[in-house]
């Protein structure tokens, strides 16, 4: 019976003569259809994963050199283009639409032998904390039905959490990797902004927006991004310069290195955050202490500013990169003749765009405007500077920076669906990362006494993704509580 534990196992497994590229995506095959109820896909390429497994292995065979995913099982978040493949963003807008080109990840992904299984749900366009705004229902955390998955990215966080596929990619604009993650108990990754291409991602808010990973360990993390990322002609806010290699190849070496570590007071006494996540991540940094890791307490009074300054700045841009669906050019049209253009583009939006996207496009809309761009648009641009100038303060004297990844373990499946505000001020911790650019990562380190997991979360200065990779290995490898 096949069984996964990481990349590197899996691929000896092959050199063994043990299993077959065929073997192992028969297996998720079928597990997805066992588990269809989660409602975690929004399609599975069914024959195609097939013949692809069976391509593969057959090149093996011949004994051409293999790709470094070879026949890793990959589901993909249904915002990221797959040529010839449906792609909808979640949305009534764009039923139907296909997918005219690859994007540069799945290039990258495809031309290492990975395998594709298909795609997965998520909140419409990427907006949301919960995975509940979806033209096609919400996805289950499996570890707990009546709970939420968490979002943007909920269907790849439980692909992966359920065992439906090997790693996954979603994305990331303020948390939609790490807060999904964090739900369900797996690793998710945010790369620093311009190290993944966002070539044939669908856009939500451009100068945020990053393809992330889930999987269950940190070496298939590091080689995915490793993957994935790199100089690409058709981003030109991609670092056109090519990173070092990530994986981990001194293990024994990484765990006994010692790190400094900052945390951020503000953040730790902030009043939303759960008493026992709160103790769980305080032992934590005395265990570090303990074991020779420098803590460094750093004042940051900017905490209760992130979160405003995000929803100003992502739903001002999001109000302009939506406005291309007009029913003309993609997916959805209204269907009776109007007189007016103006009147068929209403028509169109107001039938094809779900609740949550339309509040932000006018809110993104409210914050753009003549009167009203000075007191929100370039306040919040503003805070976004500060925030950049304290992330170089505080990295010029520590490794990384700790923090929760989620104020609370999931939520309750409805919880949120009347308070939009709530579910927004929950992003505190995760929406810092993307307005500085900065890499992040939310590791399963512990479960609540309630009994869902919740992780913690790491961020290194921007690119510095080797620090990432490494601090996370031995967070998981030496202080993992469960
Ligand atoms: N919860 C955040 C939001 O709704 C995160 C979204 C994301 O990262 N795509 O905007």
């Amino acid at each position: 019976m096949f069984s996964f534990n990481n990349i590197a196992q899996y691929h000896q497994q092959f050199f063994d003569g043990t299993t077959t590229c065929l073997e192992a995506t028969n297996y998720y095959l079928t597990k997805i259809e066992e588990c269809r109820k989660l409602n975690a896909f929004v399609e599975v390429y069914f024959s195609e994963s097939i013949e692809r497994a069976k391509y593969l292995d057959e090149k093996r065979k011949n004994g051409i050199a293999i790709g470094k995913l070879h026949g890793v099982v990959i589901a993909i978040k249904d915002v990221i283009c797959y040529k010839d493949h449906s792609i909808t963003a979640a949305s009534g807008i764009l039923k139907n639409f296909v997918s005219l080109y690859s994007a540069t990840a799945i290039k990258n992904l495809l031309e290492e032998d990975a395998i594709i299984i298909g795609n997965c749900n998520c909140d419409e366009f990427a907006m949301g904390s919960t995975n509940e705004n979806s033209v096609y229902g919400r996805v289950l955390n499996a570890l707990d039905e009546n709970k939420v998955p968490g979002g943007s990215s909920g269907g790849s966080a439980v692909a992966v959490q359920a065992g439906l596929c090997m790693a996954s990619l979603g994305s990331d604009t303020g948390g939609s990797v790490r807060q999904p993650a964090d739900f369900c108990g797996i690793t998710g990754m945010k790369p620093s902004y311009g190290t993944v291409s966002r070539n044939g991602l669908i856009a939500y808010a451009s100068s945020f927006d990053q393809i992330g990973i889930f999987s269950n360990n940190i070496n298939d993390t590091a080689k995915i991004f490793e993957v994935i990322s790199g100089p690409d002609i058709h981003d030109s806010t991609v670092n056109q310069e090519k990173q070092k290699t990530f994986f981990v190849s001194h293990p024994e070496k990484i765990k006994s290195k010692k790190y400094r570590i900052a945390l951020l007071k503000n953040a730790l006494e902030h009043k939303s955050l759960d008493k026992e996540i709160k103790k769980d991540i305080y032992e934590l940094t005395d265990k570090l202490k303990n074991d020779g890791h420098e803590i460094k307490e750093i004042d940051f009074n900017l905490i209760d500013f992130i979160v405003p300054a995000y929803y100003v700045l992502t739903t001002a841009e999001a109000s302009s990169n939506l406005a291309r669906y007009d029913g003309v050019r993609y997916g959805y049209r209204h269907k009776n003749t109007v007189d007016h253009l103006t009147e068929f583009y209403k028509k169109t939006r107001s039938e094809g765009l779900g609740k949550e996207v339309k509040r932000r496009i006018m809110l993104g809309t409210f914050v753009l405007s003549e009167g009203y761009y000075d007191a929100y648009f370039t306040k919040a641009q503003q805070i976004r500077r500060l925030l950049l100038d304290q992330t170089k303060k505080i990295f010029s004297n520590a490794d990384a920076l700790l923090l929760p990844t989620v104020p609370s373990t999931a939520f309750e499946a409805g919880m949120m669906q009347h308070d939009p505000v709530a579910m927004y001020l929950a992003d505190i911790y995760t929406v810092y990362a993307n307005l500085t650019g900065t890499p992040a990562i939310s590791l399963p380190l512990f479960k609540h006494s309630n009994g869902m997991p919740f992780g913690v979360q790491l961020i290194t200065n921007n690119f510095n993704e080797l620090t990432l990779f490494e601090i996370s290995y031995m967070l998981m490898n030496v202080y993992k509580t469960y």
